[in-house]
């Protein structure tokens, strides 16, 4: 684990090893690394990859090769989250011996009636009095006290859990974690102070909150960047079809990320070599130009 004591910003790009780098995947890399090369930070990359059903075999050394082509540079080595599945437990099971975390059995058919909100259906509480079965996923205890917190970007927001989103599962009946619980537990273990990704997980945060506080975590800044839409308004991403960018470093593509996230642009950057792109990106950055802005209108 890279130290990082004199360091005060430290960030993170946290892929899914689910296929290649996407252009959306891209903008929200290139959105994290330049706010975190201009607090003088840190920027880590973490693969996520804890759910193997979901993943494509190669693709992390793929993502890895194409962000290293266009000329990221990450800080400390890859940290790849399914190595840390000994401590995701055991902050499942410190919640499990608070109680503030229990066993449920529900299966998808018990949760068809549930009532169903802007996040999913509502856990009803079912198990929240004690369940006897044996494969169990297990579900945190959520209540109405409102969550909230001020994203740099998006404003203030709030929610209240248990009438929102209920209960809601930290680790699977199939054992694997859950993705809020691994990101909030990695999160810590990195030293995490300022989160930046796709606004498209805004809603999440208030959970990863919740889940910060019962574990007694420090709670990092958020910045929500819009999400890059297709020509159909889709978010792009592998299951609306997303296809990979070339795999050879192109200021072509890295300056339609930039400008994409509406910076200021370089003249003939498009021919520019990389570096020079970086580093004018990176003395011209300002992230408040996308203030509000939820997504990014592309024609592909
Ligand atoms: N792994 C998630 C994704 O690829 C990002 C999670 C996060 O940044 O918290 O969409």
């Amino acid at each position: 684990m890279p130290t990082h004591d004199a360091v005060s910003y430290i960030g993170r790009f946290a892929p899914s090893p689910t296929g290649p780098l996407h252009f959306g995947s891209l903008v929200a890399a290139v959105a994290s690394y330049l706010r975190a090369k201009s607090c003088g930070g840190q920027w880590q990359l973490r693969i996520e990859d804890i759910d193997p059903p979901r993943q494509i075999a190669g693709a992390d050394r793929n993502i890895l090769h194409t962000l290293e082509t266009y000329g990221f540079r990450w800080d400390g080595p890859v940290i790849y989250q399914s190595a840390s599945h000994e401590a995701h437990q055991q902050s499942v099971q410190a919640l499990l011996a608070s109680e503030l975390a229990y066993p449920c059995s529900c299966s998808r058919r018990d949760l068809a009636d549930a009532p169903q909100g802007a996040m999913g259906s509502i856990y009803p509480g079912n198990c929240r009095s004690g369940c006897t079965a044996r494969d169990v996923a297990i579900r945190v205890r959520t209540d109405d006290e409102p969550i909230g917190f001020s994203d740099i970007l998006q404003g203030y927001v709030s929610q209240r859990l248990e009438s929102e989103s209920g209960d809601f599962v930290i680790q699977r009946r199939d054992g694997l974690m859950a993705y809020h619980l691994a990101c909030v537990v990695d999160d810590h273990l990195q030293g995490i102070t300022e989160v930046v990704r796709g606004i498209d997980l805004l809603e999440s945060t208030p959970r990863q909150i919740y889940l910060q506080r019962c574990l007694g975590f420090e709670e990092p800044a958020y910045l929500h960047i819009p999400v890059v839409l297709n020509s159909q308004g889709q978010k792009l991403s592998k299951l609306t079809g997303a296809e990979g960018i070339p795999d050879v470093g192109d200021a072509r593509v890295l300056s339609a990320a930039l400008a994409a996230l509406r910076q200021p642009m370089m003249t003939n950057s498009e021919r520019c070599p990389l570096d020079e792109l970086w580093s004018w990106a990176e003395a011209h950055w300002q992230v408040q130009v996308l203030a509000g802005a939820t997504s990014i209108a592309t024609h592909n």
